[in-house]
Formats: structure tokens, C-alpha cells, sequence
């Protein structure tokens, strides 16, 4: 439902699990957070999320434009082509990010526009950095 609101083409969360119409309370992480080639160092992790999006889309990590605060996402960070810590809320979600925004997002839009360059260039092409 708040993916609807803000527009959103997917979100990720995890599964609430049912049993005869009632919430049982347990959760199970989202399968897209696992990829047999995903991140080299958790079973579960946000890069594999970038790993699924770069296989069902067809989109190099260097065409991704990642934003994130928290430490969770720092794998994520280091893998997508521009990579932006939010609002950190951990010095290492900065270290990990190229760039830190602590006002507006609106700081990302020239970003997002070197992301669409990126994507635009040759498979051969030398990938630009931000
Ligand atoms: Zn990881």
C-alpha cells in the first residue's frame, strides 16, 4: 500500500505469515534478499537485491543510483554505481556511500541525472564516476 502512495515500482519487505486468517506474528525475510551471486559476505543482503534487479532488468550496478541511512544497506552502497548515504545513521553508512546528504533530497537530482548517462553509454564504454 505505500508503495502505491509514493509511486514507487516495488518495495521490499518482509512476509507476514498467516495461518487460518490471523497474523501469527512471525516474519521471514523477502526471498529477493538472497542471490547465488550476490553479496560474497551475507546470505541475506540488500546487494542482493541490486544482483536481481541487474538480472531482471538488465541494468548494470553502475546504472543504480542507491540512497540509504541505515548500516544494513551499506553492501548495497558499495556495489551500486552512485551510492548515497542519507540522513547516516552510522559513521560506516557514510564511509560506504560516495556521497552524504544530510538536508534536502533534492541533492539527488543532478545525481540521478549522471545515472541516466551512465546508462546511456556502450556496454564497452568506460563507466563514468560521480
Ligand atoms: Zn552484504
Amino acid at each position: 500500500m505505500v508503495r502505491r502512495r509514493v509511486f514507487a515500482d516495488f518495495s521490499i519487505a518482509p512476509v507476514m505469515r498467516f495461518r487460518h486468517g490471523k497474523a501469527t506474528g512471525k516474519l521471514s525475510p523477502p526471498a529477493i534478499l538472497r542471490h547465488p551471486h550476490g553479496c560474497p559476505t551475507h546470505a541475506q543482503c540488500l546487494r542482493n537485491v541490486l544482483a536481481h534487479m541487474s538480472d531482471r532488468m538488465g541494468i548494470a550496478p553502475a546504472q543504480v543510483l542507491a540512497v540509504a541511512a541505515t548500516e544494513n544497506a551499506c553492501c548495497l552502497l558499495q556495489a551500486a554505481g552512485i551510492s548515497v548515504a542519507y540522513r547516516p545513521l552510522h559513521e560506516t553508512v557514510a564511509h560506504a556511500a560516495a556521497h552524504v546528504i544530510c538536508h534536502s533530497l533534492a541533492e539527488l537530482l543532478p545525481m540521478a541525472g549522471a545515472v541516466c548517462s551512465v546508462g546511456g553509454l556502450p556496454a564497452d564504454a568506460p563507466q563514468a564516476a560521480v
